[in-house]
């Protein structure tokens, strides 16, 4: 039966929000086909405003490959702002896809893709708009399956109780697999109910379903095991991993946002995963292995997404772009065939060891010269042994001389704060290491108005990583330690003055740790804070600590657990640790190994450029590492001037 547009009922409620057009859908490039046509239907969602949501490259991708089936359809949905939220709410409107506005209820699949866990209590809001209920066991074979992907999927047992699915790693092939299984099934008559889908799905090994796995615990709290509560389940799920990037060159045809958006380019992902062993990355350790896009097959994305969009940047995407093995071809092939273009390019993340001056030129021959942004992550040398991000500052100073001797006026540096080992003089380092940037800049271009922006993070362990044993720091220690960075940065008043200062206070990662490193438990605390009002937790001005803390109090305290127990508590190695049954492919104890390491200060190779130091990702996931060179060239295009 079709299913009708809310969009009449939307549109009266439009006129009295801010930025109705992130609602109106209609984007180049967007797709609405016909819901009675195709018997599979997923609604995508991200779960943040449409300025943050549109841009990601994870939905983009997944609602291309459904659209181009012919038995299967994508709408995409977005996090609506509270004005809107309120108004839907006096109004009857549920939650909508943006595409052709059918209430996401009617949908077989709601996906969500969580890029952090502050995204939680908008999955909740969602939910509720959509008229699903909030928990898994109360849904019927009316509503949509509730399926988690992205990073955050890694470890979903804090949003267990409000997903009926999650499904880890690349979703390339994964949607195919999904979608075949819901097709069959509904094609049967759906024999079973949601239980057998569920059931299908996960005899995928691709996909967990928490309904079908217990948790036991420990008379302390700790989980004492995790284990299939039938015997048709595997015991462990398994990542799913896109071998051949060029086989899946997607988004072909990105979207165009109408509305003011972070990312105003075209994006080509040049390669996934990372090898660098970076010990905080929780991306760079799920991904792995590197597998890199064809030069040949970056020139045609390149070619197609600008000529599909009217975009004039192109940011090369990967973990840490400059190391593909063939990026100084490429970038210098993409320069020539644009050179006299308006079209730029750009690389979102780069090292500093990976970098060199001739790369960054080629960057902005044909466009504009932005800031450069560089991250050693870790204040002193010792502490980026800790944390296996091997710069020296030595490197740095040099790379950044490089910088501004050509010409570049603005570099800025990325640290975190609280990492494991640290102490208040490895952050002080920062301000050493600032002020001689500003000399070394000085000197190097003959001028005073150089200047140099140190930001700061605040460091979260995250799950899959050998910092999961870690203590998270108190952020109150956080927030002390970066007071004093201020003060040592402005000691030299000449310098300071040079120096941008940003960072966040420690409170919000806190937060983000209990999602990161939580259990089942921690359900109970989303939906209390969620209750309580807590929506967009990964904006400043929407994010309350208190609302936090007093659920935290309130929900696990009863349980004899609390938030500084999963937060700022160290594991032992044997502690079964949450997300033990979920299969990133890395050997916990090559993790824990990895961990011992870090504590001793001892660096750890990057397998691309020497011997595999058996993590466990190839042999467990059959995959393997795929780099050039090639030594092939981008294919030479005729490009027409705009
Ligand atoms: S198994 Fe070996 S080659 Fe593969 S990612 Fe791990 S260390 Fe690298």
């Amino acid at each position: 039966m079709s299913v009708q547009s809310v969009f009449p009922r939307l549109e009266t409620l439009l006129p009295k929000v801010q930025k109705p057009i992130q609602y109106v859908g209609g984007e180049l490039n967007s797709t609405i086909k016909d819901w009675d046509a195709h018997p599979v239907r997923w609604a995508l969602m991200y779960p943040d405003a449409y300025e943050v949501g549109l841009p990601n490259q994870g939905i983009q991708i997944l609602y291309e490959i459904l659209n181009e089936r012919p038995d299967a359809l994508a709408e995409r949905t977005y996090a609506v702002w509270p004005d809107l939220e309120a108004l839907m709410r006096e109004n009857d409107v549920p939650q909508f896809t943006v595409d052709a506005h059918r209430p996401v209820k009617a949908f077989d699949v709601l996906g969500v893709s969580f890029a952090t866990e502050l995204g939680y209590t908008n999955l909740l809001t969602a939910l509720d708009l959509a008229q699903i209920p909030l928990n898994a066991k109360d849904r019927t074979e009316d509503h949509p399956i509730v399926l988690a992907g992205g990073h955050a999927a890694f470890n979903p047992e804090p949003i267990a109780d409000f997903i009926d699915a999650a499904v880890l790693g690349d979703g390339e092939e994964a949607v195919n697999e999904m979608t075949d299984v819901i097709r069959d099934w509904k094609a049967e008559g759906r024999p079973g109910g949601r239980d057998e889908v569920l059931l299908r799905l996960a005899r995928t090994e691709a996909v967990y379903v928490p309904r079908f796995y217990d948790v036991d615990y420990l008379p302390d709290g700790r989980i004492q095991r995790v284990v299939p509560n039938r015997a048709d389940v595997p015991f462990r799920i398994r990542k799913r991993t896109t071998m051949d990037l060029d086989a899946w060159p997607y988004p072909k045809q990105p979207l165009v946002p109408l509305a003011e958006t972070v990312h105003e380019r075209a994006s080509v992902e040049i390669f996934r995963g990372c090898t660098r062993g970076c010990r905080f990355c929780q991306a760079g350790m799920i991904t792995r292995p590197v597998r890199e896009r064809s030069i040949t097959g970056i020139g045609e994305m390149v070619d197609a997404s600008l000529k599909a969009t009217g975009f004039q940047e192109v940011g090369l995407l990967s973990l840490s772009s400059a190391d593909h093995s063939e990026i100084a071809e490429v970038t210098k092939d993409l320069a020539d065939r644009y050179e006299g273009t308006s079209t730029s390019l750009s690389l979102p993340s780069t090292r500093v060891d990976a970098f060199n001056i001739d790369l960054a030129n080629e960057l902005s021959r044909n466009g504009r010269r932005s800031g450069l942004t560089f991250a050693p992550e870790g204040g002193s040398e010792r502490l980026r042994r800790v944390i296996n991000k091997m710069v020296s500052k030595d490197d740095l100073i040099r790379t950044v001389t490089a910088a501004y001797s050509a010409g570049w006026t603005q570099v800025k540096l990325y640290f975190m704060c609280g990492l494991p080992t640290e102490t208040d003089e490895d952050v002080l380092e920062i301000a050493e290491m600032a002020h001689d940037v500003i000399r070394a800049g000085r000197q190097a271009a003959g001028r005073k108005d150089i200047r140099c922006t140190v930001s700061i993070g605040g460091f979260v362990p995250k799950p899959h990583t050998p910092f999961q044993w870690a203590a998270q720091e108190d952020p109150d220690v956080v927030d002390d330690r970066l007071r004093k960075l201020r003060q040592a940065i402005n000691a030299d008043r000449g310098l300071g003055k040079a120096i941008g200062y940003r960072y966040h206070d420690g409170k919000p990662s806190l937060i983000e740790g209990l999602l990161s490193r939580g259990d089942r438990r921690v359900g109970q605390v989303i939906r209390k804070v969620w209750e309580e009002g807590g929506r967009f937790d990964g904006w400043h001005e929407h994010f309350s600590y208190e609302r936090w803390i007093d659920a935290a109090k309130s929900e696990l305290e009863p349980l004899g657990v609390s938030l500084s127990w999963f937060t700022t508590r160290e594991r032992e190695e044997l502690e079964v640790l949450p997300w033990d049954h979920l299969d990133s492919g890395l050997d916990k104890e090559w993790l824990w190994d990895d961990w011992q390491d870090a504590l001793d200060s001892v660096e750890q190779d990057d397998c691309r450029w020497t011997p595999c130091f058996d993590c466990g990702v190839c042999p467990t996931m059959d995959t393997e590492i795929q780099i050039g060179p090639t030594g092939k060239r981008l294919l030479p295009l005729t490009v027409v001037n705009s």
